[in-house]
Formats: structure tokens, C-alpha cells, sequence
């Protein structure tokens, strides 16, 4: 470890589970202090005490909590340096079948969350002079899957959302870069036998990743080794949208 990340705060979004979690790991070995947020908060009360971290509950999708979260950071920790907004909700159904509260839900957290994560973020940092936004899209934003079609409408969203974002606080010293994951074996992949094996012969490097290899590319955007870095989005997907393999 470099101590890339030395008394930086830090909020990771989705902190409970999967990738968030992974992220607030790997910041807090790097030497960040980091806050963790979710919905769930007896998990997240456990793993906030399992690696060292902060735990505020907050639904993403509800301005109104994201708002006053920031401002209780800023409160209590005197600055806000990075904001993952990484919490995201899915529903792979087909699109006859999506129901209102589906698609409700994936808009809300999927693409409400990230925005009045990043308008709050912007706001302190902008004041700062300093601060970096990451957030998590998806390759399936700009590579759909069948049965997704509100999940990577809302990642493309994020994606286009994040660059029109960065161009706007570049002058102000912020950054705003998207991390879009491939396959990750986290609480998102169904819960049905065999799958892992699936997906991992769908990938060109032979397995689906794990959220770790994920989280060095968020650690990557939020370090100064990206201090050149904005509006840009780290596809970390193990080839899968550059091509298919040949078959035979
Ligand atoms: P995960 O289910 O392990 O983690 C998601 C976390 O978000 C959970 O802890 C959940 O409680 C939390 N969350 C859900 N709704 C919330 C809300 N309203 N407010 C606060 N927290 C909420 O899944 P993950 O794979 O780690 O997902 C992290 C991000 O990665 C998501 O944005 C997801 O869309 C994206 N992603 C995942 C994959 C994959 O294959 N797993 C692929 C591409 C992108």
C-alpha cells in the first residue's frame, strides 16, 4: 500500500455488500477515513465495525437524506475529499413484465441516488476548491443484456449524467469520472446453482471478477494518480464489451 488515500474522507454508498464494501476496505488500507452508507444497516453496522468505518444509514433515493448526509460528514470530519456513489438496485425481468415499482426503485437509487449524491458532493467541494466524485455505472449502459432495460438505461444515464458533471466542476477543481463493472460476484448475482460457472465462461478472461479487482479502479479515479482524469469511464470488465471470442 502507497497511502494513496492519507486522512482523506471518504463516503462509499453501498458500503454494506459487494463492491462498496470492497472500495471502503481498500481506501481505509490506503489510509482514508471513510464513512460507509446504506440501506441496510444491521449489515452495515457489522461491517463498519468488522474493517474500521463509519456507518450512516440513508436510502440513496430520498434527496432529503443524501443532503444531510454530506452536510453531517462535513460536520464531523471537517471536509468531504471523495464521494463513491456506488449503491444501485436491479430487476432483470423483461420489459413487458417490469412493473412500476421496479422501474421506480432502479431510477431512484440507480440514477436518483447518484445525482443528489453527486449535487451535494459538488456543492461542499466546489467550496473546497478540491474533491473527487466517483460513480458506479455498469458496462451494460453502453453494452445492454436482454431483461435489463431499465437497469442499463439508468447506467447509461449515470454515465452521460457523470460527464456533463465533470466538465462543469473541472474549472472548480473537482473531478467526476464512472467505474462500469463487468460481471462482479457479489449480492447482485442471482441466487441460482451453477451460475458462477455461467458466468464465468462468459467472460474472455475465463471468470467473473471479484469486487476487489473493481475497487482498485474506483481507488485508481479517486487517487491523484488520476489528477489528469475526469469525465472519463474505466470500463473494468475483463474484455466482455470488447468482443466475443471466436467460436470453432
Ligand atoms: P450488492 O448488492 O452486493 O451491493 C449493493 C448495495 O447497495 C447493498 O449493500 C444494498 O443494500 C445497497 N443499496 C441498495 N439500495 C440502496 C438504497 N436505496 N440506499 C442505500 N443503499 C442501497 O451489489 P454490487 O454488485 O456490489 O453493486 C454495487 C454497484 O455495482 C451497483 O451500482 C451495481 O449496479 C454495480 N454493478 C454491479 C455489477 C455486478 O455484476 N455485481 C455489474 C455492474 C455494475
Amino acid at each position: 500500500m502507497r497511502n494513496r488515500m492519507q486522512d482523506k474522507v471518504v463516503i462509499v454508498t453501498g458500503g454494506s455488500s459487494g463492491l462498496g464494501r470492497a472500495t471502503a476496505e481498500l481506501m481505509i488500507a490506503e489510509g482514508a477515513r471513510v464513512v460507509i452508507v446504506d440501506i441496510d444497516s444491521q449489515k452495515g453496522n457489522g461491517v463498519a465495525a468488522e474493517i474500521g468505518a463509519e456507518f450512516i444509514r440513508v436510502d440513496v433515493g430520498q434527496r432529503s437524506e443524501v443532503d444531510k448526509l454530506v452536510d453531517d460528514v462535513v460536520t464531523r470530519f471537517g471536509s468531504l475529499d471523495v464521494m463513491c456513489n456506488n449503491a444501485g438496485a436491479i430487476a432483470m425481468v423483461p420489459l413487458v413484465d417490469t412493473t412500476d415499482a421496479e422501474f421506480d426503485r432502479m431510477v431512484a437509487v440507480n440514477l436518483g441516488g447518484v445525482f443528489y449524491g453527486t449535487r451535494a458532493a459538488a456543492r461542499v467541494m466546489t467550496k473546497q476548491g478540491h474533491g473527487v466524485i466517483v460513480n458506479t455505472a455498469s458496462n451494460g449502459g453502453s453494452s445492454p443484456s436482454e431483461g435489463m432495460a431499465v437497469y442499463c438505461g439508468t447506467k447509461a444515464a449515470v454515465v452521460a449524467m457523470s460527464k456533463s458533471s465533470a466538465i462543469e466542476l473541472a474549472p472548480k477543481g473537482v473531478r467526476v469520472n464512472t467505474i462500469s463493472p463487468g460481471t462482479m460476484l457479489t449480492g447482485m448475482v442471482p441466487d441460482v446453482e451453477g451460475i458462477v460457472d455461467v458466468l464465468d465462461k462468459l467472460q474472455p478472461v475465463g471468470y467473473a471478477a471479484q469486487p476487489s479487482e473493481m475497487a482498485a479502479g474506483i481507488l485508481y479515479l479517486a487517487s491523484d494518480d488520476a489528477a489528469y482524469v475526469t469525465g472519463h469511464d474505466l470500463v473494468v470488465d475483463g474484455g466482455a464489451t470488447a468482443g466475443r471470442a471466436a467460436v470453432g
